[in-house]
């Protein structure tokens, strides 16, 4: 398409006061060549927008620069249908954190505009992507528990036709073990109601049940998913738009604690799990010899938050515990009912339970390290009560209940990583020749959801192995586009917290498909249509995309090429960074657009004594960091020009090569943090760019050009208040390094 462009420049909000408004408008007219260039004093008002959408419609102007407030603001005031457009950020990174009539200001201003301009001239507009094949509405949930039958009713009440796939013979998961419950607001232990629950699924027109089944194979991505279910013998095959993952969780094994649980030495010790098959078959009796129990002890924190065992909360065992203790006082109001904790972990309203087990006469024991001791057909338990500073002896119990954890289900089957074939003892590996040690995910053939992705057949996991893939800010997403974790695959929680989450993943699985069929991003990027593109005539098979993509969009064809599954993709350039030939860009993000912006820079010569810092700012959270650091007027070196990136793992390692080639004095690379309680949007993106860049010291080093030039910082949003005095002291350093000797060149 031939380019109109058209540059508005607003002069509210200050700008006007502290730029030569009229100077900066030659930019656009007199260099850049633009035949419009118009200045408003509020350009965000109705007659502001009025006067753009007057050009687009009268004018045919195509091309829109608006240098006025961040693209972070006024979005929906700035929004032209068909219409490429940049938004140069005036007032929060220029002048509301600069000297007013400053000729750095004035300077910066200026090569935001050029900047902006090189921007749209190398950019297109996106075209959605659409799939040949029909996009399906339908959602399939994987687990027939208290959460899976609960996120089947919840897609089937918002319209949604459901496949509900449940292993076992029988719906009802866990819940169906169990005689009575405790949920929200916790005022009583309640009758079960799963069985209610799994005559509204199996009654409902819209919900397809298979049980006794499992899933062979998935293919496809959101929208055009594959999905082949076996049962009896036969497959069935489905359409299916988004996944809901509600498999469910498995009990940490007794027999791998300490001996000092006793768990194997007396049938009378038995689990928080056993404790409910015994209630359910009818009364809470001896296991040695069925009498009915009057001395019990609930022991908790068995394994847990224990590096050994589970090293976290399963979040429920107490509140459990407490109902189970309450059961044993209904069932016989004398009896002795012990229990013995490190500390009792009832939130919210649940603390009403502990109340209610208090008052019903439950005695309660703080030690930090009970020991079961069982002599004969005796079982006691001996505990340091920290509360008295005493050695208590229970003695006589005919029940010991040991408060073991939850495990995600994804937890259990071979470590698995790249192509599903190899070993990972959790250790990162280098395949033979790589130049870039790439962190593989670690992935586990747990058989649930068969994926045909060329990353491994499941989902990858978090720490503890629960497949959520950003738990500070996406609950419900896993590191697979269209499949939504919901339940206690997710996390440990209890029955109330499992049916909320099932509403929330389905919501997640429907904005999915929503989204899929305009060819659209999901989150972070929900609605961007723009999508990778290959120049396939140059790909040497390096497999760097394929690997690097954090969410398995790129699978290979029988030849090795990489063959983009585009519904899958969130649109966050990794694989652009990571290409080593440049070939995959985007219609609207491109390695040469980065470097033609690079190019905008004006950079003075050294005796003008204006170094130049190019900062590569990931725009989920260091750009808006930047943002609100001029929100709060904060001031820090006009000597900087931000970037912003998709992802600071889209961050392609030639513009680094190309800033320094053309004389920019230093580079920062401002990304999410990473690591185990990472918040990078992308899951590895900034990791990935931690990673390339110490790849670019070796080889700033081995061209004499010092390290020191080139810095990352992890930054999220709240850390604004660090950005200025960081960004200062990198212009300090830069200082005292001295002029980039390629400046002039
Ligand atoms: S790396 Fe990002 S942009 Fe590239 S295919 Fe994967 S999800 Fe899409
Ligand atoms: S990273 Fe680039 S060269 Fe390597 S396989 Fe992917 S597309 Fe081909």
């Amino acid at each position: 398409m031939e380019k109109k462009i058209a540059v508005y420049i607003c002069s509210g909000c200050g700008i006007g006061d502290a730029l030569d408004i009229e100077q900066l408008s030659k930019v656009a007219t007199d260099d850049g060549g633009v035949p419009i260039c118009k200045i408003h004093p509020n350009l965000c008002s109705k007659e502001g927008v009025e006067l753009i959408k007057k050009d687009i419609s009268g004018e045919e102007v195509n091309t829109v620069v608006i240098a006025a407030c961040s693209h972070r603001v006024m979005y929906d005031a700035f929004s032209f249908e068909n219409c490429i457009l940049d938004r140069v950020n005036l007032r929060e990174q220029v002048v509301w954190s600069h000297k007013p009539g400053d000729e750095d200001t004035q300077m910066m201003a200026e090569d935001y505009l050029r900047m902006g301009l090189a921007k749209v001239g190398n950019m297109e507009l996106p075209e959605p992507y659409k799939p040949e094949e029909e996009i399906s509405r339908d959602i399939l949930v994987v687990g027939g528990g208290a959460t899976g039958l609960t996120s089947a009713l919840e897609a089937a009440k918002a319209g949604c036709s459901v496949v509900l796939v449940e292993k076992e013979s029988e719906l009802g998961g866990y819940q169906k073990n169990v005689k009575k419950i405790i949920t929200f607001p916790y005022k009583e232990v309640q009758d079960n109601n799963i069985q209610g629950l799994i005559q509204e699924v199996t009654q409902n027109d819209k919900i397809t049940v298979y049980t006794g089944a499992n899933i062979e194979k998935t293919e496809g991505g959101p929208g055009i998913f594959q999905v082949f279910i076996k049962q009896n013998g036969s497959t069935a095959e489905h359409r299916i738009g988004a996944i809901v993952l509600a498999a469910g969780w498995k009990p940490y094994e007794p027999e791998k604690l300490d001996d000092r649980f006793g768990f194997g030495a007396s049938p009378n010790v038995v689990t928080n799990v056993m404790f409910e098959e015994i209630n359910n078959k009818g009364s809470i009796n001896r296991p040695s010899d069925g009498r009915d129990v009057k001395n019990v002890a609930f022991l908790q924190c068995a394994g847990q938050r224990d590096p050994e065992h589970l090293p976290y909360c399963s979040s429920i065992c107490c509140i459990t515990a407490l109902k189970q203790a309450l059961e044993v006082k209904a069932q016989d109001p004398d009896a002795n009912v012990f229990m013995v904790y490190r500390e009792v972990r009832t939130p919210g309203q649940a603390e009403e339970l502990y109340r209610m087990a208090q008052e019903a006469g439950v005695i309660f024991i703080r030690c930090q390290s009970p020991e079961v001791k069982v002599s004969g057909s005796q079982v006691n338990v001996e505990a340091e009560d920290e509360l008295l500073g005493e050695s208590v002896l229970l003695e006589d119990l005919d029940l010991v209940v040991l408060a073991t954890g939850m495990v995600p289900v994804t937890a259990f089957g071979q470590d698995i990583t790249e192509e599903g074939i190899e070993e990972n003892e959790g250790e990162e590996e280098k395949k033979e020749g790589e130049e870039e040690e790439v962190p593989l995910d670690l992935i586990r053939r747990s058989n649930i959801l068969n994926l045909e992705y060329r990353q491994g057949p499941e989902l990858p996991a978090l720490r503890y192995d629960f497949p959520d893939s950003n738990f500070i800010c996406f609950p419900y997403e896993s590191r697979r586009t269209g499949i939504y974790v919901a339940g206690c695959v997710r996390r440990p929680m209890g029955i109330a917290t499992a049916q909320e989450d099932a509403a929330g993943a389905v919501m997640k699985a429907i904005q999915c498909i929503e989204l899929t069929s305009k060819g659209a991003a999901v989150h972070p990027r929900a609605g961007d249509t723009s999508f990778p593109e290959f120049a396939m005539q140059r790909c040497t098979q390096c497999k760097r995309c394929t690997v690097e993509c954090p969410f398995g969009a790129i699978n290979e064809d029988e030849k090795g090429n990489p063959m983009p599954e585009r519904t899958r993709c969130r649109r966050c350039g990794i694989c652009m960074g990571a290409c080593p030939e440049r070939i995959i860009s985007f219609k609207n993000y491109s390695v040469a657009m980065i470097g033609e912006i690079i190019k905008a820079i004006e950079v003075p010569e050294e005796d003008e004594e204006k170094p130049r810092i190019l900062v590569l700012a990931c725009e989920n959270d260091a750009f808006a960091a930047l943002d609100m650091a001029g929100l709060h007027r904060m001031q820090y070196n006009a000597w900087v020009r931000v970037i912003p990136l998709r992802c600071l793992g889209s961050m392609n390692l030639v513009w680094i090569a190309d800033s320094l080639s053309r004389g920019i004095d230093g580079i920062f690379l401002l990304g999410c943090q990473h690591g185990d309680d990472y918040q990078c949007h992308f899951i590895k993106g900034s990791e990935l760019a931690d990673i390339r860049l110490s790849k670019v010291s070796e080889t700033l080093d081995r061209l004499a050009l010092e390290s020191e030039r080139v810095r990352f910082e992890p930054i999220s949003i709240v850390d604004y208040d660090r950005l200025p005095a960081l960004l200062d002291e990198f212009a300090e350093q830069l200082d005292e390094v001295g002029p980039n000797p390629f400046k002039g060149w």
